[in-house]
């Protein structure tokens, strides 16, 4: 973290907040949303785990 400046204590915590931002959008990206009951499934997921219908794709 040096090439933040240790001394600049306000823009290490905004690249902090940036980075966690940043993690919390990829995580939230949608990933399987079932196409009859809106269930977000897992990226992984096949079939949906609310009603069982075959996800789209892969
Ligand atoms: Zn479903």
């Amino acid at each position: 973290m040096a090439f933040f400046g240790l001394e600049n204590e306000n823009l290490l915590a905004v690249a902090i907040v940036a980075v966690i931002v940043f993690f919390a959008t990829a995580s939230r990206r949608p990933s399987r949303r079932c196409s009859r009951c809106r269930e977000i499934n897992r990226e992984q997921a096949v079939y949906c785990a609310q009603c069982g219908v075959r996800l789209p794709g892969r």
